[in-house]
């Protein structure tokens, strides 16, 4: 191929026409994720080794080095069947010493005195004498890619070396990197200070120093952000565009009652969320706004406000929760909120009975029903909304991603709340969340008693039990969860229903033991849990079907076995059963952590019960992929950013997004045009892949 072609080749061309690439390698290629030029040019270096040469003379023992010189001699040793030591003489002006190799004989012929060669490998010093064994080499001269210079190491395969992947990216610099074009806003990059596009990718793959590597690699860190930030904008302006086809007014008549039948007053974080709801549902453009708070500091009231003053404007409002028994409670919760003004709420779950389902589905399409709870059955096909103003979407991680996308398909532009409880770390919630406003309650209801979390090996279960006899003969309640078994619910619940018997016959024998697990019938496990909040079950023995938003304020201790087979947001949640009321409240974690991360888990949760400072902890431990577990991550893969190290270059990345949308939403103006190719060409048009819808 002649060198025009080559300058003529794009990034999206496939990555089997670089030089020296070919069919075979390109399906290696394909392994690593690489179909394009463009992959291959993005695909950057996990590390790099200094290789830059150094001297003979200067090389000490034990030192990883690489030296340039000239081949005097050469011989070949064979010590032993099967074992071939090639050993060159080399002198590099500096002082002799000797190159060797193991089993390749090739290397004799390839080498002859006289020809100058580059080798890379540890140094071995003894009597004055200098030998390198060496791992890699290359003939010397300008263009080295493998010694000699700063190396860049890739995640590679077996049938991929390193040396044939920087041969790779360097045809592909070489083909195609000159015709890049910077995509940046040229005022992006000059008050960040980046490296521009052609000149980043040279310097990442090969850099001329360490320094030159890491202003390289934070261009395209920040690039990554970026363009994920302008992506979530742009959703966010698009939403913005939009206008509700209804007006709300200030807080009016039923606001007021409701607040008057209130047992308590609003904390004034509480205020301050409410008053920034309440806003929101004013203005012309849909809410959507993330009411972020530690378990049990009141959010739920919050959205029950929002509810009451979408009915005031004649519009209806949706409560929407994650499982069967979250969704039941609000129900129930809302019938005692909302009778004192008249009002009353209707439910919609997977499990109704027809009949009653009939009736929630038509009180939803004439406008019956101003208040509806429910769990995702809320959105499904044959729901349809008379005027539906306000969608509460409760314990959102729970729900996977798509649940936010598939309000949007439908059409409705609704005001949406979307309330969290596990705790998100900042950068997470910039990831995540991106394209919501954020309120946050950062302040507990008076009188809250920090919950005493311990740790408790095996052998002391039967002093916690007494422990538990005890809280039960002072009249409160007890949860004790059962070891998760993550394979299938049937399991875990089969288990839950044998130490149920286990404790009620055996341990618990005077006090009253009730079940509770996600395979019972709907009708049984409400009655469980009427019985529970009436106090005429003391112990409940249970799954983490409890983890989210069950609300017992009698219930002060909560005893979690094998704890350590939790993770840590899923043990704070579990935590937040209890201690929602005056009394004392405690969190026994029962198990025989073995791994170092397991125990760090435990001493996390035993040391804080601030859920900022454990989920900060826990993207530590585990990395963002496994943040919420695989399934509910709904997080994009970075290539290069990493969201623990990253928060700087996050919040900037965020800002210039902002800024950048402030002043072209549309990305209309000529010379975004390059960033809006980039982010389609990256992201397509779907908003799924990006794991934000
Ligand atoms: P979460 O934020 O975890 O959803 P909830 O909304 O379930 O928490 O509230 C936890 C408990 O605190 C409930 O029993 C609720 O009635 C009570 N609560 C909420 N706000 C206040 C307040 N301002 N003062 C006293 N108790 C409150
Ligand atoms: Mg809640």
């Amino acid at each position: 191929m002649s060198n025009e072609l080559f300058m003529k080749m794009r990034v999206v061309d496939p990555v089997q026409y670089v030089k020296g690439v070919g069919p075979q390698r390109a399906a290696q290629f394909r392994k690593l994720g690489i179909e394009t030029v463009g992959d291959l040019l993005y695909h950057f270096p996990r590390r790099y080794e200094d290789r830059r040469t150094c001297s003979a003379a200067a090389a000490r023992h034990g030192d990883t080095v690489c030296l340039e010189g000239v081949v005097l001699a050469g011989q070949e040793l064979k010590p032993r069947r099967g074992l071939t030591i090639t050993k060159l003489a080399v002198h590099d002006g500096t002082a002799p010493f000797y190159a060797v190799w193991f089993n390749q004989p090739y290397i004799l012929r390839q080498l002859r005195p006289g020809v100058r060669v580059a080798v890379a490998g540890k140094v071995d010093r003894s009597f004055g004498r200098v030998e390198i064994q060496v791992t890699e080499w290359e003939p010397a001269g300008e263009n080295m890619l493998n010694t000699g210079r700063i190396v860049p190491v890739y995640a590679a395969t077996e049938k991929l070396p390193q040396k044939v992947v920087r041969g790779a990216v360097q045809a592909a610099l070489e083909a195609a990197g000159e015709g890049l074009q910077e995509f940046l806003p040229p005022v992006v990059l000059r008050r960040q200070a980046l490296v521009e596009l052609p000149v980043a990718l040279r310097q990442v793959h090969f850099p001329a120093s360490l320094a030159e590597a890491e202003a390289a690699r934070r261009r395209f860190i920040f690039e990554e952000l970026f363009l994920l930030q302008v992506a979530l904008a742009r959703r966010r302006a698009t939403v913005n565009r939009t206008v509700k086809p209804f007006r709300h007014g200030p807080d009016g008549r039923l606001l007021a009652a409701l607040r008057g039948t209130l047992p308590f007053r609003l904390t004034s974080a509480q205020e301050r969320a409410w008053r920034q709801v309440a806003e929101d549902m004013q203005r012309p453009e849909p809410m959507q706004r993330l009411l972020q708070g530690d378990v049990g500091c009141g959010k739920t009231i919050v959205s029950v406000m929002a509810l009451v003053k979408a009915q005031e404007g004649g519009l209806q409002g949706a409560l929407m929760a994650p499982t069967e028994i979250l969704a039941e409670q609000h129900y129930l919760k809302l019938q005692d909120i909302l009778a004192p003004l008249g009002l009353k709420p209707y439910l919609l779950t997977g499990s109704l009975d027809q009949e009653t389902r009939r009736a929630s589905l038509e009180a939803i399409a004439t406008g019956a029903a101003g208040i509806v709870v429910g769990t995702h059955a809320l959105i499904q096909e044959e729901v349809r909304f008379a005027r539906l103003g306000l969608v509460v979407i409760d314990e959102q991680h729970r729900f996977g991603v798509r649940q936010r996308a598939m309000l949007q398909e439908k059409g409705i532009t609704a005001d949406l709340l979307v309330m969290t409880a596990t705790p998100i770390p900042r950068t997470l919630a910039l990831t995540l969340y991106g394209d919501l406003d954020i309120s946050i309650i950062d302040e507990m209801p008076p009188g809250r008693q920090p919950v005493e979390t311990f740790y408790v090996p095996p052998q002391g279960l039967e002093r916690l039990y007494e422990r538990v006899r005890k809280e039960v003969a002072r009249g409160h309640q007890v949860y004790v969860v059962c070891p998760l078994i993550e394979e299938s619910e049937q399991l875990q619940s089969h288990a839950a229903t044998e130490l149920a018997a286990y404790l009620s016959d055996r341990v618990f024998s005077s006090c009253r033991v009730g079940l509770l697990h996600g395979r019972m019938r709907p009708d049984a496990r409400e009655e469980v849990m009427d019985a529970f909040r009436r106090g005429v079950i003391d112990i409940l023995v249970t799954t983490t079907v409890i983890e989210v938003g069950v609300d017992v304020p009698n219930a002060t201790g909560i005893v979690i076995l094998d704890a350590e087979r939790f993770g840590l947001a899923q043990l704070h949640q579990l935590r937040g059963r209890v201690g929602r009321g005056h009394a004392r409240s405690w969190c026994a974690l029962v198990g025989a952590p073995k791994t170092p991360e397991a125990k760090a888990r435990l001493r996390a949760l035993v040391a804080t019960s601030d859920g900022f400072q454990l989920a900060e902890e826990d993207l530590r431990l585990r990395g963002p992929g496994e943040f919420f577990g695989v399934r509910q991550s709904g997080l994009p893969e970075f290539k290069i950013a990493d969201l623990v190290r990253d928060v700087k270059l996050l919040e900037a990345a965020r800002e210039e997004a902002r800024r950048l949308l402030d002043a072209d939403p549309d990305l209309q103006h000529q010379e975004n045009a390059p960033l809006r190719t980039a982010i389609e060409a990256r992201f397509g048009f779907t908003a799924t892949r990006l794991g934000i819808s």
